[in-house]
């Protein structure tokens, strides 16, 4: 019989798992330091949920405030961005009417950066190829080989067969924080009751008449068909567990992304609960458009372009790290000695089995910048791992401004560097000089310092 364990082995000095955009930065934060370093991923392209999963809209970088416009995230954010817009693959927030945009409806979603996503693929591979960062796709991260909390391989799974792959560091932007958890790392997943935030598949839709749509909101200020929902449910033809219809409008006049159904009681972290996300997921989104086409202005013609063939996972679990970010700090606006990102984007966290409910919507006033200390990315269980993305240490209601894509993006660059230093020097992520490490953030021009909040 062939056997598919092979003693293969390849070393690097820095293992990225999972190529989201928080894996991405990440990699390419650290090849730039001139590290060798390899990224894992199990789908064919980077970008995660913002590509596969056809969320095409950036948020978390900029605030909007009283007609004023602030800028928190730049460094690898801001170079991605300024390359999409140089593509003409983006829509550019400065050409945007924010009293009434479609990207969104709502002004502060007008700033967030959409872009094309099949383009954004092409450009995270080049970006990542430029600084000489190899891409291993096609491959899961099954297992780790951990003593102590030092680990020395992750174990992958390929068309190759099954293989250790070494290095001196390793970043775990899987999401759900696999290896962490391969590790033994402590974390917290959901709520008190295990309960999380609905996931959501996401379907692009095009021969959209944004005319109309646009007069309709103009008109009735009906944003999110509030209206209409309502008397559907009325009369019973909408029986969703949501209240509002979320859509973006993309790159191309007529196309908007429908991030609208939302799935109660899917497991992340569960691979029959996903298979069961995507099926009912899809049919859902089918029989959404119907009822889109028949009374939601402006739909009445439009057409299923793309399905997402990744379910959207807003939640699963938080490791508990050298520090867990408190509500109390997004009320207070804390900031930290150790501040790596600082997020715009506000409470977002839908209750698990209510998704239109945002508890803390109207109850927490929150500052208006989050800022994200290093020791949230830190597993307090581990040494050479560093967490990014939405699997960071949190208390949960904070999750809403950590887990956008922008945040993700400066998180990312944050843990490629510390990776690099942490590698370098054979000492864990918990003592590496997180001072020095600020100090190169700032010369990549990434924004640590709530002071240097720019008005854009
Ligand atoms: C439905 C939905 C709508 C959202 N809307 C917005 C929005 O409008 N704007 C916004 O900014 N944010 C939005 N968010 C949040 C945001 O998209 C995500 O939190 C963010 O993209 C997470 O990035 P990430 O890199 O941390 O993780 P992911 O994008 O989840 O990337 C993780 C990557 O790791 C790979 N991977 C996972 N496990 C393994 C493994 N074991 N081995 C190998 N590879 C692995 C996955 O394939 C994936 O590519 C939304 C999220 C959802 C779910």
């Amino acid at each position: 019989m062939y056997n598919m364990q092979i003693s293969k082995k390849e070393r690097y000095d820095i293992v990225v798992c999972g190529g989201g955009f928080s894996g991405f930065s990440a990699a390419y934060s650290a090849a730039r330091e001139g590290a060798r370093v390899l990224l894992v991923e199990k789908n064919g392209c980077l970008g995660g949920v913002g590509t596969a999963g056809l969320v095409n809209h950036m948020l978390g970088a900029r605030l909007y405030d009283d007609g004023k416009i602030y800028q928190s995230i730049a460094g690898i954010y801001k170079t991605l961005e300024e390359r999409m817009l140089l593509e003409k693959s983006a829509v550019d927030f400065r050409t945007v009417d924010l009293s009434l945009n479609p990207h969104g409806w709502y002004p502060s979603l007008g700033t967030g950066l959409v872009f094309d996503g099949e383009k954004m693929k092409l450009v995270l591979e080049a970006m990542l190829e430029e600084v000489g960062c190899k891409i291993l796709y096609f491959t899961d991260v099954i297992s780790a080989q951990c003593k102590d909390g030092n680990v020395s391989g992750i174990m992958v799974h390929n068309k190759s067969g099954t293989y250790i792959i070494e290095a001196k560091a390793f970043v775990d932007a899987t999401g759900d924080a696999d290896i962490c958890r391969y590790c033994g790392c402590g974390f917290e997943k959901g709520d008190e009751n295990g309960g999380m935030a609905a996931a959501s598949l996401e379907m692009h839709v095009e021969n959209v008449d944004a005319g109309i749509l646009s007069k309709y909101m103009k008109d009735t200020e009906d944003f999110r068909f509030r209206k209409i929902i309502a008397q559907l449910k009325e009369t019973g033809e909408w029986d969703f567990p949501y209240e509002i219809f979320i859509s973006v409008k993309l790159c191309s006049e007529d196309t908007f992304m429908i991030n609208t159904i939302r799935q109660v009681g899917i497991d992340g972290t569960d691979a029959e609960s996903l298979s069961r996300g995507i099926i009912d997921g899809r049919r859902e989104n089918y029989k959404l458009l119907e009822i889109m086409r028949k009374y939601f202005p402006g739909f009445s013609e439009a057409r299923i372009c793309r399905v997402a063939p990744v379910i959207g996972i807003r939640e699963t679990v938080r490791i508990v790290g050298e520090y867990t970010l408190l509500v109390e700090d997004l009320v207070n606006g804390t900031e930290f000695s150790d501040t790596i990102a600082i997020s715009s984007y506000g409470w977002d966290l839908p209750n698990p089995k209510k998704p239109s409910l945002q508890p803390f919507h109207d109850v927490k006033r929150r500052s208006p910048h989050t800022c994200i200390p290093y020791r949230c990315l830190v597993p307090r269980d581990a040494e050479n791992i560093i967490a990014v993305g939405r699997c960071v240490s949190v208390e949960r209601e904070v999750l809403g401004p950590v887990r956008v894509m922008a945040p993700c993006v400066a998180m990312g660059e944050a843990a490629g560097i510390a990776a690099v230093m942490a590698a370098n020097d054979g000492i864990s992520f918990k003592n590496i000089n997180v001072d020095l490490l600020r100090n190169k953030l700032r010369g990549y021009g990434a924004m640590v310092d709530i002071g240097n909040i720019m008005e854009v």
